[in-house]
């Protein structure tokens, strides 16, 4: 018998989540035999990203379903493979999943809409959904592959104190660019600048972006790398320069809305622009991991890159540490470590 908490959705979020929209379940996972292809992994760490408020509601604009009513709130996690019908998945392995929260999932690593990332043996559970996690690498292919952020260029991004957002504007700083970042707050701010060595930094809750921008870059902005969407992408496209590129990562301002992510307001102003907009995921690029992971390890050994980690603890802390993302009271990447699950028992 393998107790098993599970987090479900209680009822559909009207806008932003609250506490009563989840339920927690004290219950058993199914341990009849696994199918051809299941595995049974444990979650040990989940990340919670602003992704899973999308799936809350029917219908979702992502490629993945909307949860039912009951249905288990799924979310990245760093799992340990404890049962396997797959022979590419053995027990022991240890792998950054699309789990559930829960203590226990059963998994079709071949059916999940999002590749499977592996851990290395030398790297930690924090480290694989730190540093090294697909938050980092979605930062990483966005300003590399995406932008193609060179030297000398401006770039802008936005929720630039957040996980992807701050490990983006490092990048772009090692590319050389000049960098300003968006964020929600003067401590925020004041962190970009000093420890992600930002150029500048705008706090939109307390000053206009649009003046502000109009002194940080009177040329233009080369390379817009774009977390949040909504009025921050306009403001940002009024001054985007020639031939710029716009890196749609995430529209964070929308997923609490019913309306979907609006775009631009003119789009003459992408054609006379020659402006590019490219949305992408990081899945995209799963057969580049190693080499993005080898950049990252390189820039974190030379103390040129770091991500800051708000680490909390419990099971129990997950539906309102995903909705202290949508107040921006997150420092950081935000990460829920399971560390009170009920042992297996034996009967
Ligand atoms: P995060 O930036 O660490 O946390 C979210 C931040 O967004 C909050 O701290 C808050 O910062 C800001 N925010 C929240 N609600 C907002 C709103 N209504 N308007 C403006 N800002 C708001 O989260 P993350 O995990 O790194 O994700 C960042 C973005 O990347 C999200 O859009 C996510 O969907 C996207 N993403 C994309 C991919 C991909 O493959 N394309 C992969 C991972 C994540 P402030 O206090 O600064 O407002």
């Amino acid at each position: 018998m393998i107790p098993n908490r599970s987090w479900t959705l209680a009822r559909h979020p009207a806008g932003a989540a609250s506490i009563d929209d989840f339920a927690l379940v004290d219950g058993q996972c199914d341990d009849s035999p696994l199918q051809d292809g299941e595995i049974m992994v444990r979650n040990h760490v989940f990340s919670v990203a602003p992704t899973i408020r999308n799936r809350l509601n029917a219908p979702t604009a992502g490629h993945r379903s909307a949860i039912p009513i009951g249905g288990v709130i799924g979310g990245m996690a760093a799992c340990e493979v404890i049962a396997s019908a797959h022979a590419g998945f053995p027990v022991g392995r240890r792998i950054v999943v699309l789990s559930q929260w829960e203590d226990v999932s059963r998994l079709r690593p071949d059916a999940l809409p999002i590749p499977v990332f592996p851990i290395a043996e030398d790297m930690s559970f924090d480290a694989a959904l730190g540093i090294y996690s697909p938050n980092s690498l979605t930062a990483y292919f966005g300003m590399t592959a995406i932008a193609q952020v060179r030297r000398g260029e401006t770039v802008l991004v936005s929720g630039a104190a957040g996980s992807v957002g701050s490990v983006a504007c490092q990048i772009a700083r090692l590319a050389g660019a000049r960098v300003i970042g968006i964020a929600g707050s003067a401590d925020k701010c004041r962190w970009l600048a000093e420890a992600c060595g930002v150029d500048a930094a705008i706090d939109y809750r307390h000053e206009s972006v649009a003046d502000r921008l109009r002194v940080l870059a009177p040329d233009g902005i080369h390379v817009f790398f774009d977390n949040v969407g909504g009025e921050i992408l306009q403001l940002a496209v009024d001054r985007m320069r020639r031939h710029g590129r716009i890196v749609v990562c995430g529209q964070i301002s929308a997923y609490d809305g019913a309306g979907g992510a609006a775009g631009p307001r003119d789009m003459m102003r992408i054609v006379y622009g020659s402006i590019r907009i490219q949305g992408f995921v990081v899945g995209d690029h799963i057969d580049d991991i190693d080499v993005a992971r080898a950049d990252l390890r390189r820039w974190c050994e030379a103390d040129a890159l770091s991500m800051r980690v708000d680490r909390r603890r419990g099971l129990g802390k997950l539906p309102s540490t995903l909705i202290d993302l949508f107040r921006g009271a997150n420092a950081g990447t935000l990460l829920v470590v399971n560390d009170d699950a009920p042992a297996a028992k034996t009967q």
